[in-house]
């Protein structure tokens, strides 16, 4: 890959990698079992990986979105899912970085610093792909608000101590009427319902959460009302990134298992890797890897300048996606029968990448942004 590092770069990388070798990847069967697991988040909070995008007055490293791609891509190489409940983290802390105020900075922000979780709180069960047609309504009040609604699939939702909410305060004004608001784990009237039972990112916690009158304060409002839309759009860049970021490490880790399983595995008296089928697609796998990384590299610096990166964004995403899914496929089918033992855990990784074509905008709306500004 030609995309240069710096030193202090390639440090960061180097510690991911060894705590993924050593802590993610031995966990990542007993995870997709198991679900979300504590101790090891525990153990990353030790690494201090989690405060990288948080500025260093509040106790971050102030590190830019290069790194927080860096590390997510790391992750990833061990396990997507757990993976993705730290990048969804950062695109909540994101927001919470571009448009606090100073003093819900120093709570959120220094909170988020030391370990503290994070929810992105958009879908709703009747509002995916076109979430300004929300319904969730955030009433004003001489107080504050009073939140009444729901959101479907909600990552980290059971385990996180803040939660970034979109509703809409102006029902009137569509996307424009719908503001963005930060609320504290245990706000009366704020319930997780029952986790999601789902086919990949199973080490990651989902839950839906409904909102029953819940009385939130004034200062409860990030950034301007009616700037919610926005703001949560802004986020889902990043998260898009982010998604590159595991679609590329899962990647990488199923052309690993197939390469080396293709070394070793003997059919008609040589190993398969040296049947051209399979050779030609492990070369497949290493282009398209390849490409991934240049994407996701150029798009994580295009955003670490500031400036709006929705179509390479989205063009990163759509295209590492896509192909992840197809080298699970193609490794999968390298390992023959093994493929399909959860034993050799490629099966998993298809598993886990489904959702990275669906999730943070489905493939089919990442189409709609490229096309959008790509015709505009
Ligand atoms: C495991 C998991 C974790 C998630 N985590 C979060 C989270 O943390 N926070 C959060 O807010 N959301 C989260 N989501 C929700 C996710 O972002 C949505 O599922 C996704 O945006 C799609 O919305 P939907 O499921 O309602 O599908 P729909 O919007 O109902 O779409 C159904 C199908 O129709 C297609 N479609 C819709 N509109 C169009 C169109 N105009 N043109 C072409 N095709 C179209 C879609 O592409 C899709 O194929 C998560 C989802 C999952 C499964």
């Amino acid at each position: 890959m030609s995309y240069k590092f710096t030193s202090d770069q390639l440090e960061i990388q180097a510690l991911a990698r060894e705590f993924t070798a050593k802590e993610v990847t031995p966990r990542g069967r007993d995870m997709d079992r198991d679900g979300w697991c504590q101790e090891l988040y525990e153990k990353y909070i030790e690494t201090g990986l989690q405060a990288t995008p948080i500025p260093e007055e509040y106790g971050g490293a102030g590190l830019s979105d290069v790194e927080c791609a860096i590390i997510t891509h790391e992750l990833a190489k061990g396990d997507a899912g757990f993976a993705m409940a730290m990048e969804i983290s950062w695109v909540a802390t994101d927001m919470i970085r571009r448009h606090a105020t100073e003093e819900q900075k120093r709570k959120y922000l220094t909170g988020l610093a030391e370990g503290k979780l994070c929810s992105f709180c958009l879908t709703e069960p009747e509002a995916g792909s076109d979430a300004a047609s929300m319904r969730t309504r955030a009433k004003k009040t001489e107080n504050g608000y009073i939140l009444n609604g729901s959101k479907a699939w909600i990552t980290n939702s059971g385990i996180a101590d803040y939660y970034v909410i979109m509703a809409k305060t102006d029902p009137d004004k569509g996307a424009k009427g719908i503001s963005a608001f930060i609320v504290e784990k245990g706000t009366p009237g704020l319930i997780v319902n029952a986790e999601e039972d789902k086919m990949g990112m199973r080490s990651s916690d989902t839950h839906g959460l409904s909102f029953d009158d819940m009385e939130i304060p004034k200062d409860a409002l990030l950034g301007e009302e009616g700037m919610g839309f926005v703001y949560a759009m802004e986020g889902l860049d990043g998260g898009r990134i982010s998604c590159t970021a595991i679609s590329t490490g899962l990647a990488e880790h199923a052309y690993q298992i197939a390469r080396d399983y293709s070394l070793g595995r003997v059919a008609f008296g040589k190993p398969i890797c040296k049947h051209q089928a399979v050779a030609f697609k492990l070369a497949d796998m290493a282009m398209y890897t390849e490409a991934m990384k240049l994407m996701l590299y150029d798009a994580a610096e295009l955003k670490s300048t500031g400036a709006r990166c929705s179509l390479q964004a989205a063009e990163a995403k759509l295209f590492a996606s896509t192909h992840a899914t197809q080298i699970c496929l193609d490794a999968i089918q390298i390992l023959g029968g093994n493929g399909y033992s959860k034993e050799y855990n490629v099966e998993r990784l298809l598993r886990d990448n489904k959702l990275m074509e669906i999730g943070e905008g489905t493939n089919e709306v990442q189409r709609i942004v490229i096309s959008g500004a790509i015709l505009k």
